[in-house]
């Protein structure tokens, strides 16, 4: 539904929306504010590269292939990029600075800069390999490669056994054997490594069998109840004095907001996130909006948003629509996140699928590995294919109308 621009009694300082960060939260913000904005407010995405880094799936095979160009769609619905570092931002003139120096001025601005690794404060954690960009992954995957050249039955070791390390440490097989070594792959060593006493802590009780099945098939040594208090490229220490050789450490330990968010004036939760009211703005400046992993708001159903792609996605797209609704003139409308699902990749075990805050498990095995591929490969995807007028549609934070059908280039191998 089209949204009408009222006659403005308040004159704004600038026109122009600028959202900074490229990622779920920010590419959705970038299209929403640009179907709501008239045609003569300006739309710009502020972010280090016009790419998407496809997150969701850096413990997989192939990191290099996992970023995207993001300017072809850009262009062709009229926003402009701007590349560059967000290094500061002056909330009182209004102004986002860019590498130290480029000023852009805003009417509103999306703060969407998303999340970074948890490195823990250990000596010898700067040097162990981590996926949490595509940079880092193709680090790790090269050294992955070097590896199965070099042993015939390597040793890696996983730090954190949380989400994302429990569907890294359930892909290495498949990922050595990748690598032209199906030997190696069948006799590495898999070692991750919990200071909890139950692995994927966040994941709650529902889905926890399901993995502890999936951990044993895959003949993984899973240390639980362990801290770890030192680490290098090619050992961890443990709490108990035990030292552990490694051709490999990865850290999976967690994500907070990224260094940016720090700019922004307010109160932040315990992950660095900015806390927003239900119109993701900021209480504290009345032009700032947030979105994605930056953002700390209640989903509207008691629950706190998670640092995950299904709320990035939804966030950026209200954040976008709220930015511009305020600038014309018109009253926001209240964040509200679809219903909360989980689908966790259990490697050679297929997946696992949970429904609800309690988790409860839905689907297991290929039925759930399918559609986890889905979302992942197709779903999470910008829709390259659409028209213009059907990528703006699909910008609607109604979930109803974010469906789309499958297009071709949606797809990714
Ligand atoms: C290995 C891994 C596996 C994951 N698996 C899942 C999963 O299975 N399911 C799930 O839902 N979620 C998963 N996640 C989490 C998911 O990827 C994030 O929740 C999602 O990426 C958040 O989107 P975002 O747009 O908020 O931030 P991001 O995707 O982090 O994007 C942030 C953007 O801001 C840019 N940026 C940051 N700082 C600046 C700056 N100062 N200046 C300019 N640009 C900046 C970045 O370059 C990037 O373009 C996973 C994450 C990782 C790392």
């Amino acid at each position: 539904m089209a949204i009408r621009c009222p006659k403005r009694e308040r004159r704004e300082v600038s026109s122009r929306i600028v959202v900074v960060g490229g990622g779920f939260a920010g590419f959705w913000a970038a299209v929403a504010a640009r179907r709501v904005a008239p045609a003569e407010f300006d739309v710009v995405m502020a972010s280090r590269q016009a790419t998407q880094q496809m997150r969701p799936r850096l413990y997989e095979a192939n990191p290099e292939s996992l970023q995207i160009d993001l300017s072809p769609i850009l262009q062709k619905i009229g926003i402009e990029f701007v590349p560059g570092e967000a290094t500061a931002l002056d909330h009182i003139a209004r102004k986002l600075v860019l590498d130290h120096k480029k000023e852009l001025e805003y009417g509103r601005v999306v703060v969407a800069t998303g999340s970074a690794l948890r490195r823990p404060l250990l000596p010898g954690a700067d040097e162990a390999y981590s996926i949490d960009t595509v940079a880092e992954a193709i680090s790790f995957d090269k050294r992955l490669a070097e590896i199965t050249r070099n042993s015939g039955a390597p040793t890696l070791a996983v730090v954190g056994a949380g989400f994302t390390g429990v569907e890294l440490t359930l892909e290495l097989r498949d990922r050595i054997a990748h690598h032209g070594a199906p030997g190696a792959a069948e006799h590495a060593r898999i070692l991750p490594f919990d200071a909890a006493d139950v692995v994927g802590r966040e994941l709650g009780a529902g889905p926890r069998p399901v993995i502890e099945a999936a951990l044993a098939e895959a003949r993984v040594e899973l240390r639980l109840a362990v801290s770890v208090t030192a680490l290098a490229r090619d050992s961890v220490l443990l709490s108990d004095g035990q030292t552990i050789s490694a051709d490999a450490v990865v850290l999976t330990t967690g994500m907070a907001a990224a260094e940016f968010a720090r700019n922004i004036p307010g109160e932040r939760d315990r992950l660095g996130r900015i806390v927003v009211d239900r119109s993701l703005r900021t209480p504290a400046s009345a032009a700032i909006f947030v979105a994605g992993d930056a953002a700390a708001v209640d989903g509207g159903d008691g629950h706190l948003v998670l640092q995950s792609c299904q709320h990035a996605l939804q966030l950026g797209r209200f954040a976008g629509e709220n930015a511009a609704r305020d600038l014309i003139g018109v009253p926001t409308i209240p964040y509200v996140q679809p219903p909360y699902v989980t689908r966790f990749d259990l490697g050679r075990s297929g997946a696992v699928f949970t429904r609800g805050w309690e988790r409860t498990v839905e689907l297991t095995g290929a039925e759930a590995k399918a559609v986890k591929r889905r979302i992942n490969r197709e779903i999470i995807y910008p829709p390259f294919d659409a028209t213009r007028e059907e990528l703006l549609a699909l910008s609607s934070v109604e979930p109803a109308l974010q469906r789309r059908p499958t297009l071709k280039s949606q797809r990714s191998p």
